[in-house]
């Protein structure tokens, strides 16, 4: 077995240079192209084959070097060696005229069964190919399925695994009753993510309970949900890594006029409508919790997946929600209807650009007691009045359902998929911002 050295050369190569890491298991291989050797960690590509094998323990894999001894492979530093032996071969494939091998990795399954990745991420796995003696990497190269996997594999390795030391903080976004919200920059996934940091101070029991609650928010794949990418617990505080969204959320905009509402509200119904078939409720539905971008996009946060998450919250929360429907408040049971009313007064407030209800709101009560708001007349479209007014009902049976919600005349007609007239409002309305601070107004 030679000894290995990472050369300045292998190192200049692992920083340009993709490769396809070939996972060997007893059910099929899975290859695998990765962009950036250099970012790759060993616990990032553990995770991913382990969502390979995920009726094993691997705790470690293995490489064969050139004679074919197995060589174990544990820690960051053995992976970088593993890498360089494999560039250097992968060098001299190509002075002999051949087409270099994928690196082929031996996963090593302990004893236990049954442990899984936190992430429940499941990754394609392609049967073993008959030719795998052969030299066939363009074939294999140019193959749907791999592409699939590869994508896939990436995802995880980039997505799947943020670890604290490798965030650095940059401005703090917003705070708050549960935490303080941060845009950071995530080093390996080279992306800038929103983290939301909430001290806990729950036992380890909590805490797993609450990592497991989170666990669905992996599945959450829609264009109106703002995508998770990780959360941890360090010493007594969780933090949240989801997308950042350069435009931040409605609350801190002032009236939104209706065309540019109109399709907001179609992002939001849609997104309610996807957590709804995921039988989530949102329970938090509020301006302060529906962030917008520059490219025109509406997504929605901060929905209550974990109950150990929300009740361990709910025992610092200070203040009041009241977005949260009469039926609530008075500690009826609730359901989705609960999620329409919030909808329809957070819109309502959005283009009034004030709060429905007389300020301060002293007493929630006066929700469960008082009419609900009407809108002044003839400041907004009779669609829009109707469809608020359908929203706002005190009786929750009387508001529309999620497929009727959809069909209302006033989401139909901006259901166009114009994202341009919310870019355009947006990158507006931050134009104008930067402006009065400039100015020292804000
Ligand atoms: P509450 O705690 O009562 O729900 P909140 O929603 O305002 O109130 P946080 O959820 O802590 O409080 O968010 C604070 C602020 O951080 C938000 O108002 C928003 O402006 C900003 N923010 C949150 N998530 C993101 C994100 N993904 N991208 C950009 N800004 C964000
Ligand atoms: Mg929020």
């Amino acid at each position: 077995m030679r000894i290995l050295d990472l050369t300045l050369a292998n190192i200049r190569a692992m920083d340009t240079e993709a490769i396809v890491i070939r996972i060997i298991t007893p059910s099929g291989d899975m290859d695998s192209a990765v962009d950036s050797p250099a970012l790759l960690n060993f616990n990032d590509l553990l995770v991913a084959i382990r969502d390979v094998m995920p009726e094993a323990t691997v705790t470690a894999f293995e490489y064969e070097d050139e004679v074919g001894d197995r060589i174990t492979v544990r820690s960051d530093e053995e992976l970088k060696a593993m890498l360089s032996y494999y560039f250097n071969t992968m060098n001299e494939q190509r002075i002999n005229g051949l087409l270099p091998d994928p690196l082929q990795i031996f996963p090593r399954a302990g004893k236990t069964p049954g442990i899984r990745n936190i992430h429940g991420l499941k990754v394609n796995t392609r049967p073993n190919p008959a030719n795998d003696c052969t030299h066939s990497i363009p074939d294999s190269m140019t193959n749907n399925s791999l592409k699939k996997s590869s994508a896939e594999l990436k995802r995880i390795l980039t997505n799947g695994q943020i670890n604290a030391q490798d965030i650095h903080y940059q401005e703090q976004l917003g705070h708050g009753n549960g935490g303080t919200v941060y845009k950071a920059y995530h080093l390996q996934g080279k992306r800038v993510l929103a983290v939301k940091v909430i001290p806990l101070d729950i036992t380890v029991e909590l805490q797993k309970q609450i990592m497991s609650e989170l666990e669905i928010l992996y599945k959450c794949d829609s264009p109106y949900i703002i995508t998770f990418f990780s959360a941890f617990f360090v010493e007594n505080r969780i933090s949240i890594c989801t997308e950042f969204m350069d435009g931040g959320s409605l609350d801190v905009y002032k009236r939104i006029p209706e065309h540019v509402l109109g399709r907001i509200a179609v992002a939001v119904v849609k997104g309610l409508t996807y957590l709804w078939s995921l039988k989530i409720l949102h329970r938090d539905v509020k301006p302060s919790n529906m962030l917008v971008n520059t490219r025109g996009q509406v997504k929605l946060c901060d929905f209550g997946v974990s109950t150990q998450l929300v009740n361990s919250i709910a025992k610092t929360y200070v203040g009041t929600n009241a977005y949260m429907a009469p039926e609530r408040i008075s500690g009826e049971q609730y359901g989705i209807h609960a999620d329409v009313w919030s909808l329809g007064i957070s819109l309502m407030e959005l283009a009034l650009g004030m709060f429905p209800y007389p300020q301060p709101l002293q007493l929630l009560q006066c929700i469960v007691d008082e009419d609900p708001p009407v809108f002044p007349v003839g400041q907004f479209s009779e669609k829009f009045v109707n469809f608020i007014t359908q929203c706002m009902r005190r009786q929750p049976k009387e508001r529309p359902a999620p497929n009727n919600l959809m069909d209302h005349s006033f989401i139909a007609q901006f259901n166009d998929g114009n994202a341009e007239v919310v870019s355009m409002w947006v990158c507006r309305c931050l134009e104008e911002r930067r402006a009065l601070q400039a100015q020292g107004h804000v």
